[in-house]
């Protein structure tokens, strides 16, 4: 009975017309999204260097890390596709360690890169250096 009266009177009162728009919204969500993201991901920064690199420099770093490459190693040994997995330098498969640590036919390239002995690791994983 009490509920009856008090939804009477509060429909006779001005209502509140502000209305979310679809851009606050949607403002409002992505905002909820980062947040929640962020503490998911607590070793994310937006000042890695990796951000730097546009999306086909991107996806050549991760598929060097996944091993998962268009190199010969892969292409023939996982997906059995071409005669053989060895490099055209003859030294061995071609593999990313190959072009980014030992094979002669990309030591000019490496090198213009990268003039001090460095792992694979820290070239995989480490700062993104420019061509000097
Ligand atoms: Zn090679």
């Amino acid at each position: 009975m009490k509920a009856d009266t008090l939804a009477k009177q509060g429909s006779s009162m001005q209502q509140n017309t502000t209305e979310t728009t679809l851009e606050e919204a949607k403002t409002n969500i992505k905002a909820e999204v980062r947040t929640k993201w962020i503490k998911q991901h607590p070793s994310f920064s937006i000042h890695d260097q990796y951000l730097s690199l546009n999306r086909e420099e991107q996806t050549i770093i991760f598929q060097f890390i996944a091993r998962h490459n268009r190199l010969r190693k892969h292409m023939y040994t996982k997906l059995k596709i071409g005669k053989a997995s060895i490099c055209p330098c003859g030294q061995g498969p071609q593999s990313a360690e190959d072009i980014l640590q030992t094979s002669p036919n990309v030591a000019t390239l490496r090198h213009s890169f990268r003039p001090e002995p460095t792992t694979f690791t820290e070239k995989i994983h480490g700062k993104v250096l420019r061509k000097a």
